[in-house]
């Protein structure tokens, strides 16, 4: 049976990554249908808003999303994969394979996941004049003052909810138990600034520990998000699934990608209860739009993501390995990770790698 996937390119050099990444899976001759809803600045041209209702209607009459990146102009149609579809767990693996370009001095066997919370936090994009808030009578519980003393400026809202933070706690510590399934360590580092905000932040570790007492088959960890930043450097391969609030997962997973070898190979996919859509966690580059030499692992290990999801777990694995395989052969590498070669060379390579795989080779961690 044909699975409906629908396609956003997004903006700058996603496109030329996404491009490539569609033509590569469909070298495997899968049973998947691709379709493109209308978003974006042809959309705005042509029916005169970023994200019509047409796209709406697509989108959820496919069973999944594969995004590119956005600068902006698909951003619409991101806010509703994220909040329409309520996709809460964002799974951002950071695993060294030999040939990433890693500026660590012993990158082997790091392979550590980020489950950011996806939907509250900073990013509900509540803000305002610092004045507005004089009605509430609040005080600073450090500066000792109220917010519209503090001088002419903005506030943002944080917010924690209960529900939210126990759902994506939940996910890390089900995912740790397939990763110790898997042969990899499964357990649970988690991370908040509960020291300086326990209310908010405070919310999140103790919802934390009350999951970790239900889970006491999943060794569980916590440390003030500082701590762990420092952690994730200087001791990666201590970490094995790590949770925290949107924004600190937003910042050390852009960290962990450095780790492991730089932006073009952090995969993510968003998870929700009953959807989830796949994209990659960098930006959309815009310095090196319209040269051709984006890289596109991260959006192809999206795409991976996304086939087990649909329960294509041999097409996946495939593709795992190919990964593997291109670069610990030093085949046909991007500008970023020391090579010469062009975002459709890469796709090539990966092409007649997939062709030639026997399906039989171990994954090489
Ligand atoms: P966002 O806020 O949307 O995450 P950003 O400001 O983090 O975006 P990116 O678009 O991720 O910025 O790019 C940061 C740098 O990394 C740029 O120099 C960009 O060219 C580079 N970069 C990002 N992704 C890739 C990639 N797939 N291949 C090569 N270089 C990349």
């Amino acid at each position: 049976m044909t699975i409906d996937v629908a396609v956003i390119p997004g903006e700058d050099a996603a496109p030329e990554a996404m491009d490539q990444v569609i033509r590569i899976i469909d070298s495997l001759d899968l049973e998947i249908a691709w379709h493109y809803p209308e978003v974006g600045a042809a959309a705005k041209e042509k029916w005169g808003t970023t994200f019509p209702d047409a796209a709406i209607q697509l989108i959820d009459q496919c069973t999944t999303t594969l995004f590119g990146s956005t600068s902006g102009p698909s951003g619409r149609a991101l806010h509703y994969l994220r909040w329409g579809k309520q996709t809460y767990a964002n799974v951002r693996p950071a695993r060294w394979r030999p040939g990433f370009r890693s500026p660590l001095a012993k990158p082997q066997g790091v392979d550590f996941v980020i489950v950011r919370e996806n939907l509250e936090d900073l990013y509900l994009s509540l803000e305002g004049e610092l004045a507005d808030l004089a009605p509430l009578g609040l005080t600073s519980g450090t500066a000792g003052k109220p917010p519209q003393a503090l001088g002419t400026g903005f506030y943002a809202l944080k917010a924690i909810t209960e529900e939210g933070s126990a759902r994506v706690i939940r996910y890390a510590f089900e995912l740790a138990r397939q990763r110790r399934a898997r042969g990899l360590p499964g357990h649970v580092t988690l991370g908040s600034k509960w020291n300086m905000l326990p209310k908010s932040d405070g919310l999140f570790r103790d919802i934390g520990e009350a999951i970790a007492a239900e889970y006491d088959d999943v060794p569980y960890r916590a440390f003030i998000i500082d701590d762990l930043a420092h952690r994730m450097v200087a001791d990666p391969h201590a970490l094995d699934v790590v949770v925290m609030p949107n924004l600190y997962g937003d910042i050390l997973s852009d960290a962990a990608a450095g780790l492991v070898g730089g932006l073009g190979l952090a995969p993510s996919g968003c998870y929700g209860n009953d959807y989830a859509y796949f994209e990659s966690a960098h930006g959309t580059a815009p310095d090196i739009a319209g040269k051709g030499i984006i890289n596109p692992t991260a959006t192809l290990m999206s795409a991976g993501m996304m086939l087990e999801y649909l329960g294509l777990t041999e097409a996946s694995r495939q593709i795992d390995v190919a990964i593997t395989r291109i670069y610990r052969e030093n085949r046909s590498l991007t500008p970023d990770q020391g090579g010469q070669a062009g975002t459709v060379q890469f796709a090539d390579s990966m092409i007649q790698l997939l062709s030639a795989t026997d399906p039989s080779t171990p994954i090489a961690r």
